[in-house]
């Protein structure tokens, strides 16, 4: 049987899936599907004070969100404590690790004359080879791994390609504090094994933290799984990615109005290209997916990139699919309840009139702007170019109009342009003369989708409704 292939993600919560989770995220997902394996999802909740149920939810729904599912129930690395310790009392028990009784004190001291010295700081190995029988009463020890003191720790990086720590500078790392909690370096190590990973992908910051996961490994006799190191994202200017530059959590996306499939396309080419290709969609990219066209440096996040790559999804969704998210977009964003709900009682209307916004509209923020007009009240509220268009001339064309219209006798695009036309015709007026004024009076707007597109949305009895409205009695 030819071996499982597992990835996982192993976010710790922080409130949110920062952007740089989200691609990580997705890079494990992609793989997995590409190798025909399982992406895991391990949520990293050691520490009690940031893992409160809301930062958890908070990754779950940002993964939700962008369409990335993992296999099984996600696990929690907290609730995997006793057998982080059942791993330590083993490696006790081999030699692989040993109890250091150093105080907190004697290793602050221990680095300070390490720095007067301009030593890096690192642990001296003092209980290394003690006999536990000098243990001092009272302190209770941590444990240490015994690394080895020479040689070279190599990992064989599937992005980063070879690199080397002399193991000389690698300490003896702590396995589990002298509180008996397991470090993070045990824990991951243990739970990635016990969950069967085979593939590691993860933010090049964790890279040094690889060599010593790999001693980890080593000393427990164990497989150790592929690594991949990605590199940061970084801000259009090349530096590291703030706030302003989109280091935020998935949910700020969605409230941008970004789709989820626009999401997964922009963030797969960040770090990650497949010749000249922009647009992919998912199943292209599971078919194209693989580590060896990851890029070694920073990718630059670009908001301009990402708004273009969205338009294009906005166009290319088809319209029920686009509701939906729309929907989606609404429930979670300040302001769009009553949207939603007005859209849920008229979700035939809302239909017909997506072909027309989504042609316009490069984000689900500016699709329901200029889908506005829907849900107005009549008599609309006016806007200054509106305003500006609907002088006396332009009231008495909507006169002819509210009657004109009213006679076509079937209320579809054609027909209505056909009338339309043929009214701006015999008045001898430019197309535009009459067409302003009737997108006026129907959104309250000077810009509007289409106006025929408009009219057909809003059904005879509104729109002749609209009309009449502004026009001169
Ligand atoms: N929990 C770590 C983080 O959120 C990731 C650890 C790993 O992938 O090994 O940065």
């Amino acid at each position: 049987m030819a071996e499982e292939f597992v990835t996982r993600f192993a976010p710790s919560p922080t409130g949110y899936l920062h952007i740089g989770g989200a691609r990580t995220a997705l890079f494990n997902w992609l793989l997995a599907k590409h190798n025909g394996g399982k992406m895991l999802l391990r949520i990293e909740d050691t520490d009690r004070a940031r893992s409160t149920q809301d930062a958890v939810d908070a990754l779950i729904d940002g993964l939700t969100w962008l369409e990335l599912d993992w296999d099984g129930e996600p696990v929690s690395q907290f609730g995997r404590v006793e057998r982080h310790r059942e791993v330590v009392d083993q490696m006790l028990a081999s030699g692989a690790a040993y109890r250091c009784y150093a105080t907190a004190e004697e290793l602050n001291q221990m680095r300070e004359e390490q720095r007067a010295a301009g030593l890096p700081p690192r642990y001296d190995g003092r209980w290394r080879d003690r006999d536990p029988s000098e243990a001092p009463d009272g302190v209770a020890p941590a444990i240490r791994l015994k690394s080895p003191l020479d040689g070279e720790t190599v990992v064989e990086d599937e992005v980063q390609g070879r690199v080397v720590f002399p193991n000389k500078d690698l300490d003896d790392l702590v396995i589990m504090r002298s509180d008996g909690t397991p470090t993070y370096m045990l824990a991951v190590v243990v739970d990635d094994h016990d969950m069967g990973v085979t593939h590691i992908v993860r933010g090049d910051d964790h890279l040094t933290n690889s060599a010593k996961q790999k001693l980890i490994y080593q000393s427990l006799g164990w497989t150790i799984p592929s690594m991949a190191h990605i590199p940061l994202i970084h801000g259009p200017d090349g530096a590291k990615l703030s706030k302003r530059h989109g280091a935020l959590g998935a949910e700020a996306y969605r409230e941008m109005g970004y789709l989820p499939a626009a999401m997964r396309n922009y963030l797969a080419r960040l770090g990650w290209s497949h010749g000249d290709e922009e647009i992919m969609s998912t199943e292209d990219m599971i078919k194209w997916f693989g580590l060896g066209s990851v890029g070694k440096s920073p990718s630059r996040f670009d908001f301009k990139k990402l708004e273009n790559l969205n338009g294009h999804y906005m166009r290319a969704t088809d319209d029920a699919e686009l509701l939906k998210h729309w929907k989606v977009y609404l429930a979670h964003v300040d302001g769009g309840k009553p949207i939603l709900d007005w859209i849920l009682a008229n979700e035939a209307i809302a239909l017909g009139a997506l072909p027309g916004l989504k042609e316009r509209a490069k984000t689900l923020v500016e699709l329901t702007e200029s889908a506005s007009y829907l849900w107005r009240q009549r008599p609309l509220d006016l806007d200054e170019k509106a305003e500006k268009i609907l002088d006396e001339d332009a009231r008495n064309i909507l006169r002819d109009l509210a009657e004109i219209l009213n006679g076509v006798s079937e209320w579809n695009a054609e027909p209505l342009e056909t009338a339309v036309k043929a009214y701006a015709e015999s008045k001898e007026l430019k197309l535009g003369k009459v067409a302003q004024p009737l997108r006026a009076a129907l959104t309250g707007r000077g810009t509007s989708p289409g106006i025929y597109d408009v009219l057909v949305a809003l059904g005879r009895e509104e729109s002749i409704g609209r009309i009449s409205d502004q026009a001169r009695g």
